[in-house]
């Protein structure tokens, strides 16, 4: 399972596939992004 996140609006959903909009906001395809589980943290900007 896949959470996606819409860049418009913010709001998540959780399906298999990428949805076709995004149900709240009714943004195209593109807008839905799988949303990262783990987040690493802030190694970039430990490299000295
Ligand atoms: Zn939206």
């Amino acid at each position: 399972m896949t959470t996606w996140v819409c860049t418009k609006c913010g709001f998540e959903v959780k399906a298999e596939q990428q949805p076709a909009l995004c149900p709240f906001c009714y943004a195209p395809t593109h807008h839905m992004i799988p949303k990262k589980e783990t987040e690493p943290a802030d190694e970039d900007a430990k490299k000295d």
